[in-house]
């Protein structure tokens, strides 16, 4: 996408405003099947609470992929979006077993990620195919910062409990049929992934019913120019030979599955805000925007840095800003920032804003939440609509209702 295509859009539709180009997506998905080529039942879920918009899903839907969901309600909007429940997988965390029972009802794939609820839903399903989460634990050269799945994680269930679990899976005479595990970490050390890989073929041979193995996701994406990102290509060479040699030893063809959110559709994604006010002071130029961390959070919650283009002058002289968004605390996107001459009026477009973005957005302030719209085929499509005042009011019950209704 040009920059002109973007200010087209920014005018078409108003700011802020979200941007997804859907050639970005399929060229991501397409990458990552094609990694993994020789694996010969491969399944890509898309992690959904990256992005959850419905035109989103059904895009990724119509390219083959399956999803991966967290919550009940991620569930029906999958089924809503049009996927079949045998293409949904549910991956919670700290849910309760009558979520887990409603979801398998539902003719979904459950994903079980703490040994007392496995117990209570095998004694009371043992027929019911059930994959366990498990966490491999595992630290590389001591160096926690690259470790995959902390020990003080609360996801999965720790490799040390295995003797524990095979134990209750035994005496329920429950139906094992996946292993899974998402740590969470970056994979940028393809040799720690697949030291943690070899953890999950340990536990797998555990079990002898399997069908699948899920690995998760963790994919890392460049943010910055410069930035390294996981070598896919790498990754799906070394994992696939391994793959196929465990499928060899188990004796069936098992299915590869990944979960990504962040690598298919973060670099889709432009965030594109408005500039309200320059503002020189005696030590810094803030550019003050017409968006704050209410619709784009992740610099403020996670300290992650989005690059930053002034769309409306990209060939302008560069200067350094702080770019601050207009909520009443301290939302700061960016400080000292070299960006192209900016004046008040001018669009700025926020890159990688596609995963994690949108879906974290909330109401704060009592301000709406942006539009969202779709690139494809050389035109933008509105995917959603701005809220506007009836969004912000409609599940209140003011005191008025109340008397009324006495
Ligand atoms: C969030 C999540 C993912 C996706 O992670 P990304 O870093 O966005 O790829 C995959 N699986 C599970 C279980 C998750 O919770």
């Amino acid at each position: 996408m040009q920059p002109k295509d973007l200010l087209q859009l920014s005018e078409q539709f108003g700011s802020p405003l979200y941007v997804y180009d859907a050639d970005k997506i399929k060229s991501q998905y397409n990458r990552l099947t094609k990694a993994f080529s020789k694996v010969e039942k491969l399944r890509i879920n898309y992690a959904m609470k990256a992005l959850s918009n419905v035109a989103i899903l059904q895009l990724l839907e119509g390219m083959g992929s399956g999803l991966d969901t967290v919550s009940i309600q991620e569930v029906q909007l999958g089924l809503h979006a049009g996927y079949s429940p045998e293409r949904i997988f549910y991956t919670p965390n700290g849910v309760s077993l009558e979520e887990i029972e409603e979801v398998n009802a539902l003719g979904v794939q459950i994903n079980i990620d703490n040994l007392s609820i496995l117990e209570q839903f095998g004694a009371k399903h043992p027929n019911v195919p059930v994959c366990i989460r498990i966490n491999p634990h595992v630290m590389a050269g001591g160096n926690a910062n690259i470790s995959v799945g902390h020990i003080d994680s609360k996801f999965g269930i720790s490799v040390h409990q295995l003797p524990h679990l095979v134990r209750i899976v035994e005496n329920t005479k429950m139906n094992i049929v996946g292993i899974h595990m998402h740590t969470g970490s970056d994979i940028l050390d393809i040799e720690v992934f697949l030291y943690a890989a070899e953890i999950l073929f340990d536990a797998a041979r555990h079990f002898k019913n399997l069908d699948f193995l899920d690995f998760g996701s963790g994919f890392k994406v460049p943010y910055k120019k410069d930035d390294i990102e996981t070598d896919i290509e790498e990754l799906g060479k070394k994992l696939s030979k391994r793959f196929n040699e465990f499928c060899t030893e188990y004796g069936k063809n098992l299915t590869l599955i990944f979960e990504p959110g962040k690598f298919l559709v973060s670099e889709a994604g432009q965030f594109l805000a408005k500039v309200n006010v320059i503002k020189q002071t005696t030590s810094t130029v803030f550019a003050g925007i017409d968006s704050g961390f209410n619709h784009l959070i992740r610099p403020m919650f996670y300290g992650s840095s989005h690059h930053i283009e002034n769309i409306s002058n990209p060939k302008g002289k560069e200067r350094f800003y702080s770019v601050v968004g207009y909520i009443c605390e301290t939302d700061t996107f960016a400080n000292n920032r070299r960006i192209s001459e900016l004046k008040e009026g001018d669009i700025l477009s926020f890159k990688n804003a596609g995963a994690y973005c949108y879906s974290m957005a909330s109401n704060y302030n009592s301000r709406y939440r942006p539009a969202e719209v779709l690139w494809m085929n050389g035109q933008g499509h509105l995917i959603r609509a701005h809220e506007t005042f009836e969004d912000l009011i409609k599940n209140q019950i003011g005191l008025p209702q109340i008397a009324t209704a006495q």
